[in-house]
């Protein structure tokens, strides 16, 4: 222990935007920010499968900024080894938390299964990472709390949860450790979110835990929606489909509220919008219940609710994919890592005429990264598939603040921090942001390495 009595562990999230786990302890508290699951390249995904470096039941905490898996995937992993403690997160939070851990569980069941019997897997048998059992066992770990309400841990640690503007419910952490306030940035949105309010500002820190997934680079001004506009009609008027893969939570409400003003403004065509995700289905519920989102037009409310056709269950799905009508198919998964996206592409992928529009992050080692890359040939199913449909990228509807929006961030905290960790991003982002807020700032930095104890 340092001086304070205080260290900082990182078991994920260092120079990787997954697996984001971190570890405050002292010598008779462990409180652990974010507990995610490694995603992507194999041997990321492979360390999901490794010994939990520290003892799971010595933790008390776990506190959960967001629901999204790279935050939230290993915790049932981490309750069903012995980790009995309280979950804690804002309301939203836990109910997306719930969705994604429950529909990952299940993905992985039927993974497992469908590779045994296709034997595809080299792992023999294949084994899911978590069930439906150990997320149910975990998710009666949760405690939810509403942004500005400060949590006592015990006599060392309080925190209080503050909005961050990425997803519905997400939060990033001030952190009370004895009299050292350590801030966890978790993912932060834009500086204006398209339907969230922006991030709350911090005001002090001791110390900083930031992200820096985008931390190498700066978001384009383009407007996504004038060229989601010029891809659906150059795309319709070729008699092609527009197939959208997108996360379920945030990006998929986003594409609706645009395709929603590209209708009401008559700038697209009236097409059907297939919602082929039950997942995606029960997000936007979700986010249609808090009042953390801003007000949408009861126009554009009423568009969709004509234009929209929800696809529930596997059947309606495979009718969805024979059907030769033009559409727009908005689906998971937002990488391609499996989901019924990809049995439009088994279609669709080998057409011209057809349009794929990605829309989020693609992380090392995913077939969206791959499509990226502008890879020839894309594999699923157990086979390799031509790619002649068009690919197209919407970067701008990012979730997460580039290196200009998290500086901006930083600049605002009226007492800064005097020492900065970087976590979430690749090494270059990382870098690249820690030679930023240096030269910025002049405050010490440095990227985040894994399983390194950082005494403070
Ligand atoms: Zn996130």
């Amino acid at each position: 222990m340092g001086a304070k009595g205080i260290s900082i562990t990182f078991l994920g999230g260092a120079e990787t935007v997954t697996g984001s786990k971190t570890l405050v302890q002292t010598d008779k508290h462990q409180v652990m920010v974010d507990c995610g699951m490694f995603q992507g390249l194999k041997q990321l995904r492979t360390k999901n499968w490794s010994k939990f470096p520290k003892q799971e039941s010595k933790i008390d905490h776990v506190i959960l900024t967001h629901a999204h898996l790279d935050h939230s995937g290993y915790l049932p992993v981490l309750a069903r080894n012995g980790f009995d403690g309280t979950i804690h997160c804002t309301p939203a939070t836990k109910r997306l938390a719930q969705l994604i851990l429950l529909d990952s569980a299940k993905i992985q069941e039927e993974d497992a299964q469908e590779a045994n019997e296709g034997q595809w897997s080299s792992h023999k048998p294949a084994k899911p990472l978590y069930t439906v059992a150990d997320v149910e066992k975990c998710l009666k770990q949760f405690v939810t709390h509403k942004y500005g309400e400060w949590v006592i841990l015990n006599e060392e640690f309080k925190f209080v949860l503050h909005n961050s503007g990425h997803i519905a419910g997400s939060a990033w952490v001030e952190l009370r450790v004895k009299e050292e306030k350590i801030v966890f940035s978790g993912d932060l949105g834009r500086s204006r979110p398209m339907l969230l309010y922006p991030a709350h500002r911090c005001e002090e820190a001791d110390y900083l835990v930031i992200e820096s997934t985008y931390g190498g680079r700066v978001h384009e001004d383009n407007d996504p929606k004038d060229d989601l506009e010029t891809i659906i009609n150059e795309t319709l008027k070729r008699g092609g489909n527009v197939l959208i893969p997108a996360f379920a939570v945030e990006r998929t409400q986003e594409i609706l509220y645009i395709l929603g003003e590209l209708l009401v403004a008559h700038k697209i065509p009236k097409v059907p919008i297939y919602i082929d995700s039950p997942m995606a289905i029960s997000a936007t519920d979700i986010f249609m219940d808090f009042e953390f989102r801003r007000p949408i037009s009861d126009e554009i409310m009423a568009v969709l609710n004509d234009h929209m056709k929800e696809v529930r269950s596997p059947s309606e799905s495979k009718k969805t994919v024979a059907s030769t009508e033009q559409k727009i198919v908005i689906a998971g998964s937002g990488m391609l890592s499996g989901g019924r996206m990809l049995h439009y592409f088994e279609r669709h992928i080998g057409e011209a005429n057809c349009s794929i529009v990605l829309t989020g992050y693609q992380a090392e080692g995913t077939r969206g990264r791959q499509l990226i890359m502008g890879m020839p040939e894309l594999k699923f199913f157990g086979k390799y598939h031509k790619v002649l449909a068009r690919i197209y990228r919407l970067r701008n509807l990012s979730a997460h603040a580039d290196q200009k929006e998290l500086l901006l961030w930083i600049n605002r905290i009226s007492k800064k921090p005097k020492r900065v960790f970087i976590n979430h991003g690749e090494r270059v982002n990382a870098d690249t942001l820690r030679v930023r807020i240096q030269d910025q700032f002049g405050i010490p930095s440095e990227v985040a390495e894994e399983g390194k104890e950082y005494l403070i």
